[in-house]
Formats: structure tokens, C-alpha cells, sequence
């Protein structure tokens, strides 16, 4: 034990970074991975630099008492995202704690950092109210106990421009970095994470070919999360907008039947997507291996406390770029300069190199382009993008499979608000997903193209599959037909499907959006297009309370109850009224006592030709809204879309109860709001 750690205590970073001759400590307070991930980058970005080695930790594993011990050589960096209103990650909830109570001591027997330099770089979303409250605090703690930070603080914007964010802050950060430890650039090299090697012979059956975990692939039992999602069978799958629509709308319902996997209402499910064809294509055929896609290799990390391998292994380089990492995003501006040294031609690599320094023309061409990564290789090779990618017609990089593995982000799962409740629908989760796309914006290197989603695309795919539905097409506006990506659904094992079902993997992911438990306070939901699925879900929670109740008191049971109102909003009521077929039923059901507003924003007009959205119908409505918020003590849902609509939405309630107060929309309206937030009776569930 003593050879790998000092002091025999593995929760002692100090010691373990003695012991690896390690200087920078980076802590992460992540999520979702995002900020993991940027303490990887950090970590790399020293060995290469400065030839400094880092321990990258999970704050969660390890105790801060001896913080104080830390060598006056090495230095601290903490990247920290900030979650949901204004909180520490689920990893990060200790590390505050100690920070911040006064209680708490350091192994010197005070809480004194004196000196320790440290680094912060915050992970916000300029759409939340609390902007990276977290790495602040942080960062506000760490001086406030004597500490040194060590050039600015960073913070990026997960809205927008994280990764700019992040590049912007990180030279000046290292210029900092390199002065107050005395080190100099150019004193590290190019050391890779991991060696891959091909496997001569190899049990097929050990070979993940898109399984998350051993225990998928071996089908022992186990508890279902986000470590080991469930390959869940597709009980029904169906289109939810009309047939004349140019947008799609899936409807999927997942069995859970013997999986151990329970959710309540206004949980999230993450469904684990895969990439489609045409993009696994691409980069295979860059990279020269789609001759040797099904070749059995082998991933070693050469340093597993800065680099874990991402994904398991044994697997095969199609796998890889199909199930685990993610290759249909937009390509970043800093991958594009450590790859342009693998370029085939000089031109390609100058213009990779122009692309990485020069930040207009990135942000012109890949990012408006949204340009993905094999895309960018195609072009600088001057390949033609829009062409099926073979390997006749594409260039290939002798880019070592290695750096691919390390540089490009692992697939992480896409999460949709559960739409059912698990009372009516036991066994079931239900989900609404609304299929996203959207027009590049063309500049003089890249043509106009579609922009898929890749969650929902694959989920569409995944509903074709089930019905045994044609290659889809589909006409935009305009016209022009653009087919949707095809993703391989009848595939190997990996691809989940069994002789009778399809399945995919998925996993619940706990929420605090529920209904209060007394049926009695009324309740007020708001949630246009897809922004209705957690309420669907609200709303047959109730009714089952109320068969219950019914079943049990008699008819009259729920004279008592509060009013449920739904705040609804589509374009047209033909075209996309989400469950417009259910919501009679629901109210018979209820009693009298669900109230449905719709606005069907292209299709009834104010006088002056204006769009009547769900505020405008809240507006309308503000008498009872009041009422039910100030008196009957109410609760308020948000769901949908953040940046306009939930605002919008907040800043008429603001109206409406400032008015009621007898003030301003601006003072008490805006105090009321907050308090709600505070009680936990204004909840959001919103995305950007
Ligand atoms: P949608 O169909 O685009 O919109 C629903 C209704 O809301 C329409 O009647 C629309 O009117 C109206 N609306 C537009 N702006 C509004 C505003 N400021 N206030 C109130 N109502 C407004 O909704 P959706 O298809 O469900 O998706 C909305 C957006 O969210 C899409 O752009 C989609 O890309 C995105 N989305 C993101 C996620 C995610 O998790 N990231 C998930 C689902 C959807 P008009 O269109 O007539 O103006």
C-alpha cells in the first residue's frame, strides 16, 4: 500500500502528490462532466507547457484538512460549476461546506491558507440567475483564508461561449501561473494519455461494442444510473405533430418492467444517444480506418490519474467513434491547432493554424458553419463535404488514434423531462421530444447545410425503426428535400435491438419539480411546445390521486381541491397541439378542476396583428392568478424554453403581483417573485 501512498490514506492528496512527484492539485466540481473535463485540459496543458504533472480529483474522494500541508512549490486550482439555482455540484456540496464553516479547521489547527497559490476557473450559464455563484465563493473563501490567487479568476458561459471562455482566460492564466512558480514554457513536450493497440486475438464476446459498463456487457444485475444506463425496450413509439407539419415531434414510451429503475413525476430521463452514419463515416475515412473500422483494439492510459480511459475496452475503432465520444459537435478552436501538424498538405495545415489563431474567421466558418470536426479536415484537404464520405474521395490524416481518444469529449447522454406519471403509467417512462434543426449560416468557404440534433434525431430514427416506417424524408418549407441522418439501429450488439424489441439505454436523473403533496393548493403551470411534457406527467399524477380519493370519498372528493391550471402555447391547434387528444379526458376526469389555455401563436391574432403567447393568456387570467398565489398559498411551473419565454413569463407574474400588492411590477413584484423561489413555489425547469 505505503509504495502507491505515503501515508497509507487514500483520501490524502498531499501525500499522493509527493509520491507522484505531482505540483498542481485540480480540483473539479462537476456535474455533468463539462467541468471534469476543463480540469483534464488544465492538467494536459501544464505537462505540456511547464513538463509540471497535476493530480486531477474528484473533491469527493479525498478530505481537505491538510489543504494547509500543501508544498509551497505547488499550486491549487479549483473548476467549479455552478448547478441548478445557484448550487454546488452534487461532487462539490463538502469541499463548500468546509470552506465556508466556521467551524471547520485545517490540520494546522486553524484556517489559515497563508500563501497557497491557487487557480479558479467558474462554469455558469448566463441564463440562470446565479451566475457562477460557485467558483466566486470559492474563490472569495481562498482569499479570505489567506490564500493567493494566481491571475484572474475565470468564468464561462455555458449559454454561449464557454469554450471561448475558456481559451481567452487560460493564456493570461498561464503567464500568471508561470511567474508566480517560477517555471518557463517549453519545458514539457508532447506526451500522450493513452497507448492503443490493436488486439490480435480477442473473445468476441468481451468486446464492447457500445455497452456502458461491464455489467451490460456480462448482463449481471445491478443498480441502473448514469454509470450504467438500462437498455430499455421501446414499448411504443409515435409521431406527435400532424402529418402536414415541417417539424417532427416523438412520443417514445420506455419499459422499465424488472429493472429496478424508478422516477417520479418531473424527473429527467437521459437517454445515451450514438452518432449517425454519416459522421462515423467521415471521420473514419479521415482518419484512414474505415477499412479496419471492426479491428479489436486495446486503450491503456499512460497516466490514469490525469487521463482515464473514457470509455470501456476492449472495443473497436468504429465503436469508439459511434458510441463514445462525441464527434457531431462543433469542432473546438483549440483541437484544431494541436491537429494541424497531421495535415497531409501544407495548405491543410495552414489553414488549420488559421482557423486556431485567428478568431473571427473560426467563429465565421466553424462555428457559424457549424462545421464538425472531420468536417474542418475534409475542407482544409479540399475535400467536397457535401459528397457521401469513402475512402476514395476523402483525404487521410495520420492522426494518431490516440489524440482523437484524448481530445475529443465522450458522448454524454441528452436528458428530456419525464411526460407521465409512474402511478397511472407503472413500468413506463414516457418522453416528448421535440426533433431539432436548424440552418447554418453560410459564409465563402461553407454552403447552407441542415443542422441535426443529435438526441432527438436518433430517438426519431429509433420511432421509424418501431413501426417499421421507410428510410424517412423530409420537405422543409422551401420545398427542398433533406433527408434526416441515419443512424445504424439494426446493428451489431452494441445497437440494442433483440429479435422482438428495440431498445436503447437510458437512466433517471432526480428532480426537485414536483407537484405540492396537498391536493388542496392550487397550481399553476406554464409550459409551451415541449415545455408541456413535465406536466402531462403533473397532471396524471393527479388523477390518480383523485381515482383514489373518488374511489374512497365518493364523487364529491375533490370539491376541496385547488384549480390546476396549464398555460399552453403551440403554433396551430391542427398542426402542433401536443396531446390534443388526451386533455378532455384529463379534465373529466379532474372534476372541473383542470383549466386548459391555449394560444395558438399563428393562428389567433391581437387586433393590432401582434403573436398572443401563454403571457399574454396569464395576463388575462391575472384576477385568478393572484388570487391563487397570494391566498390559496399556490405553487407556479416553469417549463420550456429560458431566455425568452420563462422571462417573459416571470416578468408578467412580477406585474401581476406587484399590481395586486399595490405596487410596481419592479419592487414588490420582483420581491414576491423571489420569495416564491426561495419557498420553492416558482419552480423552473427551462433550457437555453
Ligand atoms: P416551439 O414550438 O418553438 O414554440 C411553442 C410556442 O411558443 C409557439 O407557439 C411559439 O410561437 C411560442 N413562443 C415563441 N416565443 C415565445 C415567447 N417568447 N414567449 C412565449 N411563447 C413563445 O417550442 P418547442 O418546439 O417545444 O421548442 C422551443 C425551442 O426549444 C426550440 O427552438 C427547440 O430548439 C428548443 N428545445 C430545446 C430543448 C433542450 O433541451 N435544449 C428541448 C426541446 C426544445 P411562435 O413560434 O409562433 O413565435
Amino acid at each position: 500500500k505505503s509504495a502507491v501512498n505515503g501515508s497509507g490514506n487514500p483520501r490524502d492528496f498531499v501525500a499522493k502528490m509527493k509520491d507522484g512527484k505531482k505540483r498542481l492539485v485540480i480540483f473539479y466540481g462537476s456535474q455533468t462532466g463539462t467541468a471534469e473535463e476543463y480540469a483534464i485540459r488544465l492538467a494536459k496543458e501544464a505537462k505540456a507547457k511547464f513538463g509540471l504533472s497535476s493530480l486531477v480529483c474528484d473533491p469527493e474522494e479525498y478530505d481537505f484538512e491538510n489543504l494547509d500541508e500543501l508544498p509551497a512549490d505547488c499550486a491549487a486550482f479549483f473548476v467549479m460549476a455552478t448547478y441548478g439555482e445557484g448550487e454546488p455540484t452534487d461532487n462539490a456540496v463538502q469541499l463548500m461546506q468546509n470552506f465556508e464553516d466556521e467551524s471547520f479547521e485545517f490540520s494546522g489547527g486553524s484556517r489559515t491558507l497563508n500563501g497557497l497559490k491557487y487557480v479558479v476557473f467558474g462554469l455558469g450559464n448566463k441564463t440562470y440567475e446565479h451566475y457562477n455563484v460557485i467558483g466566486r465563493r470559492v474563490d472569495a473563501a481562498l482569499t479570505a483564508m489567506g490564500a493567493v490567487r494566481i491571475g484572474e479568476r475565470g468564468e464561462g458561459d455555458d449559454d454561449k461561449s464557454m469554450e471561448e471562455d475558456y481559451l481567452e482566460w487560460k493564456d493570461t492564466m498561464w503567464e500568471a501561473f508561470a511567474a508566480a512558480m517560477g517555471v518557463e514554457e517549453g519545458q514539457g513536450g508532447d506526451t500522450p494519455d493513452f497507448v492503443v493497440s490493436e488486439l490480435e486475438a480477442h473473445a468476441p464476446e468481451k468486446v464492447y461494442l457500445g455497452e456502458y459498463s461491464a455489467r451490460a456487457l456480462t448482463k449481471t444485475k445491478g443498480i441502473h444510473d448514469a454509470k450504467n444506463p438500462y437498455a430499455a425496450p421501446i414499448n411504443t413509439a409515435r409521431e406527435l405533430f400532424a402529418p402536414h407539419s415541417d417539424r417532427n415531434c416523438v412520443h417514445i414510451e420506455f419499459n422499465t418492467e424488472g429493472s429496478g429503475i424508478t422516477y417520479q413525476h418531473g424527473d429527467h430521463l437521459g437517454v445515451w444517444p450514438i452518432n449517425p452514419d454519416l459522421e462515423v463515416n467521415r471521420l473514419l475515412c479521415t482518419l484512414g480506418l474505415y477499412d479496419n473500422q471492426d479491428a479489436v483494439i486495446g486503450i491503456e492510459s499512460l497516466d490514469p490519474a490525469l487521463a482515464k480511459v473514457p470509455f470501456p475496452v476492449p472495443t473497436t475503432y468504429g465503436t469508439v467513434l459511434r458510441h463514445y465520444i462525441d464527434i457531431n459537435a462543433v469542432a473546438g478552436r483549440q483541437i484544431l491547432g494541436s491537429l494541424a501538424k497531421f495535415a497531409p498538405t501544407p495548405e491543410a495545415e495552414a489553414f488549420l493554424k488559421e482557423l486556431n489563431t485567428n478568431k473571427e474567421k473560426y467563429y465565421a466558418v466553424v462555428a457559424e458553419g457549424c462545421l464538425k470536426l472531420a468536417e474542418v479536415l475534409q475542407l482544409a484537404a479540399g475535400n467536397d463535404i457535401k459528397q457521401a464520405p469513402t475512402p476514395g474521395n476523402t483525404t487521410k490524416w495520420s492522426i494518431p488514434f490516440d489524440l482523437i481518444v484524448s481530445a475529443i469529449p465522450r458522448l454524454q447522454p441528452r436528458y428530456y423531462s419525464i411526460s407521465s406519471s409512474p402511478k397511472l403509467h407503472p413500468g413506463t417512462i414516457h418522453a416528448t421530444v421535440v426533433v431539432l434543426k436548424h440552418e447554418n449560416i453560410p459564409s465563402e468557404v461553407v454552403t447552407k447545410k441542415w443542422v441535426h440534433g443529435l438526441g432527438s434525431n436518433f430517438l426519431l430514427n429509433l420511432k421509424h425503426a418501431v413501426n417499421g416506417e421507410p428510410t424517412p424524408i423530409f420537405d422543409t418549407k422551401d420545398g427542398e428535400r433533406v433527408s434526416i441522418p441515419a443512424y445504424l439501429i439494426e446493428g451489431p450488439r452494441g445497437a440494442y435491438k433483440t429479435e422482438t424489441t428495440y431498445k436503447a439505454p437510458i437512466h433517471v436523473r432526480r428532480s426537485t419539480f414536483r407537484l405540492p403533496t396537498n391536493p388542496k393548493s392550487p397550481v399553476i403551470m406554464i409550459g409551451p411546445g415541449t415545455g408541456v411534457a413535465p406536466f402531462r406527467g403533473f397532471i396524471q399524477e393527479r388523477i390518480a390521486l383523485a381515482r383514489r380519493a373518488i374511489e374512497k370519498n365518493g364523487p364529491d372528493a375533490l370539491n376541496d381541491w385547488g384549480r390546476i391550471s396549464l398555460f399552453y402555447g403551440c403554433r396551430r391547434s391542427d398542426e402542433d397541439f401536443l396531446y390534443s387528444d388526451e386533455w378532455e379526458q384529463y379534465k373529466e376526469e379532474l372534476k372541473g378542476k383542470f383549466h386548459l389555455h391555449t394560444a395558438f401563436s399563428r393562428e389567433k391574432f391581437k387586433p393590432d396583428g401582434s403573436k398572443i403567447y401563454v403571457q399574454d393568456l396569464i395576463w388575462e387570467d391575472r384576477e385568478h392568478i393572484a388570487q391563487a398565489i397570494l391566498e390559496g398559498k399556490g405553487y407556479v411551473y416553469i417549463c420550456g424554453e429560458a431566455k425568452n419565454m420563462a422571462k417573459q413569463v416571470e416578468e408578467i407574474l412580477a406585474k401581476i403581483l406587484g399590481e395586486a400588492k399595490g405596487g410596481s411590477a419592479e419592487v414588490e413584484g420582483a420581491a414576491e417573485v423571489k420569495l416564491l423561489k426561495e419557498r420553492s413555489r416558482l419552480m423552473l425547469d427551462v433550457w437555453s
